[in-house]
């Protein structure tokens, strides 16, 4: 069993079967949804799937597709075609790791001009202040 949250902690989820291989998308209303370069998410069945919260609430972001975030403090959790079996799960959510891969890049076309795919960017372990 694999558990997530919101930033506030007044939702939480339970996942108990498996996750799907894990797809960064770039499409503009997720940039816009999660006000990040893109968002990475993963198929869940929805009977692996157990959700607990008071303040969930929805946002239809294209014609049968509503994406699901926490009321209190905004965190995207999951989205859900109308009529699907499965969500889609937002992993920066999850609180354990998902046992999944990475699998691919998708609307790249809409991607940010000011994120570049495999760049070679120096990295930090935390914060670093310029010095
Ligand atoms: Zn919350
Ligand atoms: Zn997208």
């Amino acid at each position: 069993m694999k558990k997530g949250s919101c930033l506030c902690g007044k939702t939480k989820y339970q996942i108990t079967g498996e996750i799907g291989d894990i797809v960064h998308c770039h499409c503009t209303t997720c940039r816009k949804a999660h006000g990040s370069a893109f968002s990475s998410v993963a198929v869940v069945h929805d009977a692996d799937f157990q959700l607990e919260s008071d303040l969930l609430n929805s946002f239809e972001s294209s014609a049968g597709k509503f994406r699901y975030f926490c009321s209190g403090c905004g965190t995207q959790i999951y989205a859900k075609r109308e009529g699907s079996a499965h969500i889609i799960l937002r992993l920066g959510s999850m609180d354990d790791h998902p046992d999944a891969v990475e699998k691919s890049h998708i609307w790249v076309s809409q991607k940010a001009s000011w994120y570049t795919l495999n760049q070679n960017l120096p990295e930090f372990s935390e914060f670093e202040t310029d010095s």
